[in-house]
């Protein structure tokens, strides 16, 4: 089985946002789309493998982050069939609630971004449970519930690998650093450290993270991820006993996780491909959340 890591060199950088090109017996699949600003690069891409748009009838989306499936839309509209978390369905079929919670945070560098994000026709969107097996071009997906980054949050087996989204975190390349996507409105820690364990389960030879590549030595980052996954909750979480503001946290935030992927050997120009790829301010929100939600939750 051939699989093609495509680089959709986001914001004019290598290595930040991939989308998975996978050959199977009757034709290829595309395994995440990217934002609909990188589509040019994504149509350049698959015609360096030989492959015409029409060509891809699949497509399979982790989740709905305009990162990860901004193109489904499009791809929707060409007569792709869309594989998406059931939770996510409506988004792609009316994106406009998605856009609107984007605005928030992105304010007026959504296009430059994100580029047109499309409505998908809802006869070309599949919503797959978990544990559903999707048969595509003669090939045989599994969907992972994989919750945490986002509670519509898939990861795709297919045989011994695996396309994880986010749900291995952000890792760029084979650079040993790892950093924590915690976006609002959804991140959770409880449900994340239970999708890990999951991961660990399915034995998988090399996962593909779409930021970004792939690895082999899979438990290894697993075990790596968490154990940031559960340092930078914590660091909110002890910033928030401190009693800081938003803005204090961010940059306290920024400034500490800059420095321990720098002792990690992440130099400047990588540091900035990381906040690229995953804006910490998003991170510090959403696990800020988090914590909030779960203290209401104890009130009660
Ligand atoms: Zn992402």
């Amino acid at each position: 089985m051939r699989i093609e890591t495509l680089d959709l060199e986001f914001g004019h950088t290598p290595e930040t946002i991939a989308a998975f090109l996978v050959f199977g017996p009757e034709g290829p699949v595309l395994v995440e789309t990217g934002p609909a600003s990188t589509l040019p690069t994504l149509l350049a891409r698959l015609e360096e493998h030989g492959v015409a748009p029409g060509d891809v009838r699949h497509v399979l989306v982790t989740h709905i982050h305009l990162d990860h499936a901004g193109a489904a839309g499009w791809w929707a509209q060409q007569g792709a069939t869309v594989y998406v978390h059931p939770r996510g369905a409506r988004h792609l079929i009316d994106p406009s609630k998605l856009l609107t919670s984007a605005e928030r945070i992105y304010l007026d560098r959504m296009d430059e971004l994100w580029g047109q994000t499309l409505p998908a026709p809802a006869e070309r969107v599949v919503a797959v449970e978990g544990d559903t097996t999707i048969e595509a071009a003669g090939l045989s997906f599994v969907a992972l519930d994989t919750p945490g980054h986002a509670r519509h949050h898939h990861v795709y087996r297919l045989g011994d690998v695996a396309f994880t989204g986010d749900a291995a975190g952000v890792r760029l390349g084979d650079r040993h650093w790892i950093d924590l996507p915690g976006p609002p409105p959804e991140f959770d820690l409880g449900a994340w450290k239970g999708s890990l364990n999951r991961l660990r389960l399915e034995k998988l030879d090399t996962i593909y993270r779409t930021h970004f590549g792939a690895t082999s030595n899979v438990s290894h980052q697993l075990d790596r991820f968490e154990s940031h996954l559960v340092q930078g909750a914590a660091f909110v979480r002890d910033m928030m006993a401190e009693g800081l503001d938003r803005d204090s946290m961010v940059a306290r935030y920024n400034e500490t996780l800059r420095k321990w992927a720098s002792d990690d050997g992440v130099d400047d120009a990588t540091a900035l491909a990381y906040e690229l790829a995953n804006p910490r301010f998003m991170s510090v929100d959403g696990i800020a959340r988090y914590w909030r939600k779960r203290a209401e939750q104890s009130d009660i």
